[in-house]
């Protein structure tokens, strides 16, 4: 009853193989009645010949018979009567007659067609992983190629897009150096602001698929800080001034300024946030701080040399404004490619929602995390940091006393707190003393006690532009007061404002800074104005370039950037040769060289692409021969792909301009 009864099939057979009992479960599963398989053997009823693998199934019962122990567990296709294949896992036992011979096998069955089905589907999963990670892997190879096509499109685009830009760039600089009518010279100047917009762009873009496509890498070179973010002052202060925005950098006293990093990107990062900060600000002031994200270890003085010059710091950068803000939801949104806090702002504003995107991307590249906080209708304020390590030779960043201006007493008279604190730095890092106010009269009366004192001011620091009593008027009372008006003043103006200065020179300032001031320009002032300068100075601001007329090649192909270039270089007094090809380049020099010293070139500027021979493989055929190893070559290239300068370098030139050329950067 147990055995009919159970929810597995059990069946008996003769050593021969014949079915001696099928249960009733049997029956049922493998759809025989009792009577249609007594006797006939299981090869061939429910044992098919082969399975569906085609391995011979005949001899199963054999295999059962010659086991050891006659206990045999196996797994088979079997098949019903509708054939149907099913799976079976078996155990068979074989029992023994009185003289030792096999006289019967019983089996016990459970049917796992199931799992089968489980793991051939599994199997099958497997197959189809297999082969769709060989797709993936042919796809990855097709992925690399297009992603290498993808860098020498860029390459090619930057190159092909910056060439007519170029000629476009330079030569509205040259037309706007003309005499113009006041309408041509607003059209000009229209289209150089849509020019640098483009080349903006499109090195944003470009930028942009450089990251994306892993190709940007972040320099370690050794650099100086202040420099180093000073400059980001030359390309930001101009915007800044134009809508009368107050525009501030202090580094504090507190971060070497000696490091190693990537000094490129990091302006890159400060050049972007400052323009949005400027962008999106209509009044009031952007201020930029660099300062240590943590403080400075705790060194004793007996070590401090090696470890201490190498060691890793994180500066943290930020620059606020006193703009329309940015509300809390769009704060995540606005770091992404593309995306703008507010469509309507930025058609008001302009912009492609790259810079913050790339920002951050740059930020992260520098091993440091970018963030913002904002306050709609107050301002915001976008924060990073950045790692860099000591240079190793230098440790020393304790306030360089300056001989001649030191102990000094100045007296910095400016509205802005922040503004004044940062000309104290400086002056503190000279070595100088030095006193703040916040207005003319409070100024006026400062310097009037002192003298009263008869400790006088050595020099004055005088913002021009203040509410209230502003620099100019504070400056007629100074030179009206006859106890002080001897004094020494150096006038801090905005850009834009300078040409009315100059045209004060009847108040006798020593000399003008333009904000942001600069530290080297503040010292190159005060030495002038206290007049401890050794032998000449230059000026404080706008350094002239010197020119000594020099035989110069230049070798490019492009005949619009060519006539750019000669232009360029004649308007300062140089005598320019061109070739327009490397080859002819090599040939100018061969000629050139049979004549007289004066005639000799003192420099080339090189085109790097050009057809035939290029600019690399002349640079190398210059450098082979013995007579030209030391002609400077300046490369000109329109290259913006990471390594260039590299091989510019190896190539044996000794300094690239990049396209569009820029006369200043020419010049210099
Ligand atoms: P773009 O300035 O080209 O639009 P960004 O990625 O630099 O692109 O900035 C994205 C968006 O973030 C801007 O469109 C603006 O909405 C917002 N934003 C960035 N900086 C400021 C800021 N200083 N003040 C207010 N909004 C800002």
């Amino acid at each position: 009853e147990l055995v009919e009864n159970a929810n597995s099939i059990i069946l008996r057979m003769d050593a021969e193989g014949s079915v001696t009992f099928f249960n009733e479960f049997a029956q049922r599963f493998f759809g025989y009645t009792q009577e249609e398989i007594l006797g006939k053997s299981v090869v061939g009823t429910i044992i098919p010949a082969t399975d569906s693998s085609g391995q011979d199934l005949t001899g199963i019962i054999e295999d059962i018979i010659r086991s050891s122990d006659g206990l045999v567990v196996n797994e088979n296709e079997n098949v019903r009567r509708d054939g149907e294949r099913v799976w079976v896992t078996w155990t068979n036992k074989t029992f023994l007659d009185d003289e030792g011979r096999i006289s019967e096998i019983l089996c016990i069955g459970t049917d796992i067609s199931e799992r089968k089905q489980a793991e051939e589907a599994l199997s099958d999963a497997n197959v189809q992983l297999e082969e769709a990670t060989e797709r993936a892997n042919q796809m990855t190879i097709v992925a690399e190629a297009a992603s290498r096509a993808k860098s020498d499109f860029l390459a090619n685009m930057s190159h092909e897009i910056r060439t007519p830009m170029n000629g476009i760039i330079g030569m509205t600089e040259l037309a706007l150096g003309t005499e113009l009518t006041p309408v041509q010279r607003e059209y000009l100047a229209a289209v150089s602001s849509s020019a640098e917009a483009l080349l903006g762009l499109l090195n944003d873009i470009l930028d942009f698929s450089k990251i994306e496509a892993g190709q940007l890498d972040i320099e370690e070179v050794p650099f100086d800080l202040r420099p180093t973010i000073e400059q980001v002052a030359d390309v930001t202060a101009h915007r800044a001034a134009d809508k009368g925005l107050e525009l501030m950098f202090h580094l504090h006293p507190d971060v070497p300024e000696d490091l190693v990093g990537d000094p490129l990107r990091l302006r890159q990062v400060l050049v972007n946030l400052i323009g949005n900060a400027v962008k999106f600000t209509e009044q009031g002031e952007v201020v930029v701080e660099v300062r240590r994200a943590t403080a400075p270890a705790q060194t004793s003085e007996v070590s401090k040399t090696s470890e201490v010059s190498q060691e890793q710091l994180e500066l943290l950068c930020s620059v606020s404004d006193t703009g329309i803000g940015i509300p809390p939801e769009k704060m995540d949104l606005i770091f992404d490619p593309f995306r703008q806090a507010d469509g309507s702002t930025s058609r008001r504003y302009g912009g492609t929602g790259l810079g913050l995107a790339i920002s951050r991307q740059l930020v992260e590249l520098m091993g440091g995390h970018i963030w913002a906080e904002s306050e709609v209708g107050k301002g915001s304020t976008f924060f990073f940091t950045v790692t860099a390590r000591r240079q190793a030779a230098r440790a020393e960043t304790a306030p360089r006393a300056v001989a001649g201006i030191d102990g000094r007493r100045v007296l910095v008279i400016d509205d802005n707190a922040i503004n004044r604190r940062i000309l104290c730095d400086m002056l503190h890092s000279f070595g100088c003393r030095s006193r703040q106010a916040g207005d003319g009269d409070q100024g006026l009366h400062m310097l009037q006690e002192a003298a009263s004192a008869s400790k006088p001011f050595d020099l004055v620091l005088l913002d021009m532009h203040m509410p209230g009593m502003d620099g100019f008027q504070v400056l007629e009372q100074i030179r009206n007061t006859p106890q002080i008006s001897q004094s020494v003043v150096i006038v801090l103006t905005s850009v834009d404002s300078l040409p009315a200065v100059d045209r004060r020179q009847d108040l006798e300032w020593a000399a003008y800074l333009t904000k942001p001031v600069k530290q080297s320009s503040l010292l190159d002032a005060m030495l002038e104005a206290l007049g401890e300068a050794e032998g000449e100075t230059e000026a404080a601001t706008d350094v002239a370039i010197p020119t000594t007329p020099l035989r110069i090649l230049v070798a490019e192909d492009n005949e619009i950037n060519r006539r750019l270039a000669t232009i360029l270089l004649e308007r300062e007094g140089h005598h320019i040769v061109t070739a327009e090809t490397g080859q002819a380049a090599l040939d100018a020099l061969e000629k050139i060289t049979d004549q007289g010293p004066e005639d000799q070139f003192d420099l080339i500027f090189m085109d790097v692409q050009m057809p035939q021979m290029d600019g690399l493989q002349a640079t190398a055929a210059i450098r082979a021969d013995q007579r030209w190893k030391h002609l400077p070559i300046i490369a000109m290239t329109a290259h913006a792909m990471k390594g260039d300068r590299e091989s510019f370098l190896e190539a044996g030139m000794d300094d690239y301009v990049s396209k569009p050329l820029r006369s200043q950067d020419v010049l210099a």
